[in-house]
């Protein structure tokens, strides 16, 4: 892998409400320095949180210390531009190109999924595997993929985004009752699109149509764990509407791991069960478990863009 350890990054994690800032001295270590609030309509006010940032935190580092950013949205690699639906600013912008400029430095950017899929190639538990998937499982679906320690940034920057495709099926035999499941608007514009059954929010909506009941997705996993029947259906739905485009995503790449992120990251039980559905439907027989929870489930962001800052 053609990746320079040695050299101190700053590094931004952005979000839709914040901006995270840290400095890594070393590969997959990061302190984190400070927390502002996201300038998400105006650019300039934007570029000015970062230099803010930076000048407070410069000190005695070199004036053209590297800045990797993690940021919410797809990163478009033919036109630089970052389209990030909660963050309006970014419209129109080169990012990486204009900062590079504005900022005085070399910068890189990623989205949030691909940096988690970097940490973990790179630190986490994809460390020095050839294809590593990092999986994000959060309030919807998403993903980026790493071939060799590189980020593969493909057409648009929609890489690894698995979950804007449509629903393996809409019938679903659950306990001798047929389900009809609808194909959902999606906030992509599309409809059908796993992303609307593939997250929390997703488990929560298939809870709604199996059962008519409003619940948080934290109480349907819990219950799910206590053997409560309605839970119990709505996991084994979602767990079959997940598996299916996943084992299909590992069929295409050919993972050797598949790292999981996002909030039901942290549900070992619910990835193990994935796990093991999943490995029932790959072409491939994987004997180990191939779909694991993350290293950096939290913080992916920041420890991610300290990766990408290094890459050659
Ligand atoms: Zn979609």
């Amino acid at each position: 892998m053609m990746v320079n350890t040695g050299t101190t990054v700053f590094c931004a994690d952005i979000g839709g409400s914040f901006i995270k800032f840290g400095i890594s001295r070393r590969q997959g270590e990061v302190d984190e320095l400070a927390k502002v609030a996201t300038p998400t309509d105006s650019w300039n006010d934007f570029v000015a949180a970062l230099q803010q940032l930076l000048a407070d935190h410069q000190q005695e580092q070199p004036e053209d210390t590297p800045l990797a950013i993690s940021t919410a949205g797809l990163v478009s690699p033919q036109s630089g531009e970052v389209m990030a639906s909660n963050i309006p600013g970014f419209a129109g912008h080169n990012m990486a190109a204009e900062l590079t400029h504005l900022l005085a430095r070399k910068v890189s950017i990623a989205n949030d999924a691909d940096c988690f899929a970097l940490a973990e190639a790179h630190v986490g538990e994809g460390q020095g595997l050839p294809i590593v998937v990092g999986l994000i499982l959060g309030t919807g679906v998403g993903g980026g993929i790493i071939i060799n320690g590189q980020l593969l940034r493909g057409h648009g920057g929609v890489t690894g985004e698995w979950g804007h495709g449509a629903i393996t099926r809409t019938e679903l035999l659950l306990d001798n009752r047929l389900i009809q499941l609808p194909r959902l608007l999606c906030g992509c514009g599309k409809t059908g699109c796993l992303d609307m059954y593939g997250g929390a929010r997703g488990i929560e909506r298939l809870h709604q149509q199996l059962h008519q009941q409003k619940a948080d997705s934290h109480q349907i996993i819990q219950e799910w764990q206590d053997d409560e029947p309605q839970a119990a259906q709505t996991l084994q739905a979602w767990l079959l509407l997940v598996s299916e485009p996943l084992a299909l995503l590992i069929n295409i790449i050919g993972p050797s791991k598949v790292v999981v992120g996002g909030g039901l990251a942290s549900v070992t039980p619910l990835i193990t069960a994935l796990d093991q559905q999943v490995r029932t439907a790959t072409l491939h027989s994987y004997p180990q478990p191939l779909i694991v929870p993350g290293r950096f489930v939290d913080h992916g962001g920041l420890v991610g863009a300290s990766v990408l800052g290094r890459l050659r």
